[in-house]
């Protein structure tokens, strides 16, 4: 077989929000796109319109905008295997339909849906196969006079795919190794159906495949039991040195306990299983997307990066970049892949330490402002500096740091009892003249001043910090003292003071 471009695609059907596992789908067909120097292709399988819901193609495109994952070509990117969405592709599908039915590799098939389910019920286990298809309205069973004058007449009909009983299947999968499947337990799969004039998910998507020229299917594991069928299809049409390899992926599963990862553990849990906000157009229902949380795109890309792959070495924390040089597909994991989630929100605080000041200010900035703080930006900047380490996201910022900005009109009930005695009111006030006398207010200026009348009084340490801090910070938790008092300056860090004393005594 000659070397052929690297081509993946990305197919979502757009049902609804795109689920946390459908990302990390397609970041590996991108990661592995990538790193062959081939092309990722968008497209969406919209061949089931009863499942159809609006809003979630223009959903699919924005995640992948914010989380800076690319296509190359497909759906609002365009490309020249277009058209991209399988709705217009009506005819495309028709055609190979047809070429199936003219060389006897599929037929007719008349059965109602209330027959199909007499059926079903009558016989248990029933599958419409080699076995039962003698038994069925369809044109194997019925002659094509008979056929034609049905369709004449309207009648819905589906084709169904005619799978030859006796054979080994075999699916070469790049993580599974070759799996090998007996024909005899396929059912013979409806290609297309009449009654919206749309073929089926498999029909459309080997034909997309192989239009699209697609080399390697990257997928979920919920895709393999259809593996064999495409296989199948690919033969049948005489496309078997072009099949593209396949690799399905392990499923995501539940933080705790067994399963699949739902959108139930996050609700339960408290953490997203989508990428962005979705607003659920029938129902009005919202569910939290990792954009609305707080989340980095970079920190979701690394997270779900490494659920199913790992490197191999001790490294957690990769750009994209990075990924791109070290994801190897060969080396995913066959079983399925805990959704650990607080190591996603561990990945954030990662990335709050990895940016700068600078970059994480311009994100909190706004916040001050909006709680009606009128600070400059490299003020807001010396917060961040002092604070970013003890938070996993910039809006857990303000609760925290609020107190830089606006001074404690409260005292913290519990604090006042443990840490103000019945002298620190009176070391407040001394407190307050040796900090009045210091001229430079830095750390490095207050510092030692401080320490040596703390010393030269035979104070406790513990006793005066516990009570400065109470006073300038309303609680009893923050950073270093003299970080706190140099960042309000001398005369703000007075006040506060001052005010203490009155309010506590
Ligand atoms: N439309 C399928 C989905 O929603 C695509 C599966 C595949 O990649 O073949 O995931």
């Amino acid at each position: 077989m000659s070397e052929r471009k690297v081509r993946v695609r990305f197919a979502p059907s757009p049902t609804g929000p795109l689920h946390i596992g459908g990302v990390r789908t397609a970041l590996y067909n991108y990661l592995f796109a990538r790193q062959n120097n081939g092309e990722l292709v968008f497209r969406i399988e919209d061949t089931d319109s009863h499942r159809f819901v609006p809003g979630a193609e223009d959903y699919i495109i924005e995640s992948f905008r914010w989380l800076g994952i690319k296509f190359d070509e497909g759906v609002s990117f365009g490309g020249n295997h277009g058209p991209y969405r399988q709705s217009e592709r009506r005819n495309i599908y028709k055609k190979y339909v047809q070429q199936l039915l003219d060389e006897g590799k599929a037929y007719y098939a008349f059965d109602t849906p209330e027959e199909l389910e007499a059926k079903r019920s009558e016989v248990q286990n029933f599958q419409y196969d080699a076995h039962t298809r003698m038994q069925m309205r369809n044109s194997l069973t019925m002659d094509a006079a008979e056929c034609e004058r049905r369709m004449a007449e309207g009648e819905q009909f589906t084709v169904r795919f005619k799978v030859e009983p006796g054979r080994e299947i075999r699916v070469n999968d790049m993580i599974r190794g070759e799996v090998v499947i007996k024909s005899d337990i396929l059912d013979d799969k409806v290609l297309y159906k009449s009654a919206d004039e749309l073929p089926t998910y498999h029909l459309a998507n080997i034909v997309d495949d192989h239009l699209m020229e697609i080399t390697h299917v990257i997928r979920g594991e919920e895709w393999l039991p259809s593996a064999p069928l495409h296989v199948l299809l690919y033969e049948a049409f005489g496309w078997a040195d072009t099949m593209p390899r396949f690799a399905h992926l392990p499923l995501l599963l539940k933080p705790e306990g067994k399963g699949k990862l739902s959108k139930r553990d996050g609700d339960r849990l408290g953490f997203p299983v989508f990428p962005l906000e979705w607003h659920d157009p029938k129902t009005g229902e919202v569910s939290s997307g990792y954009r609305e949380s707080g989340y980095f795109p970079e920190a979701v890309v690394n997270f779900l990066a490494l659920l199913g792959w790992n490197p191999g070495t001790e490294q957690e924390l990769f750009t994209l970049e990075e990924l791109v040089s070290a994801f190897d597909i060969s080396k995913c994991s066959k079983a399925g892949a805990k959704f650990d989630y607080q190591k996603g929100i561990w990945f954030n605080h990662e990335y709050i330490l990895k940016k700068s000041d600078d970059e994480i200010a311009r994100l909190f900035a706004p916040i001050v402002a909006g709680n009606g703080v009128d600070e400059t930006f490299d003020r807001v900047k010396q917060v961040v500096h002092m604070m970013k380490d003890r938070v996993n996201f910039v809006h857990e910022l303000w609760p925290l740091c609020s107190f830089f900005f606006i001074a404690p009109t409260e005292y913290d009930e519990k604090t006042v009892k443990k840490r103000w005695k019945d002298y620190s009111a009176q070391q407040m006030a001394e407190l307050a003249g040796v900090l009045q006398g210091i001229e430079d207010f830095s750390v490095e200026g207050q510092e030692p001043v401080v320490m040596q009348w703390v010393e030269a009084k035979g104070y406790k340490l513990g006793d005066v910090m516990n009570a400065f801090r109470l006073a300038l910070v309303g609680i009893g938790k923050g950073p270093g003292m003299f970080d706190i008092s140099a960042f309000l300056g001398k005369e703000e860090t007075l006040k506060r003071l001052q005010r203490a004393i009155e309010v506590l005594k």
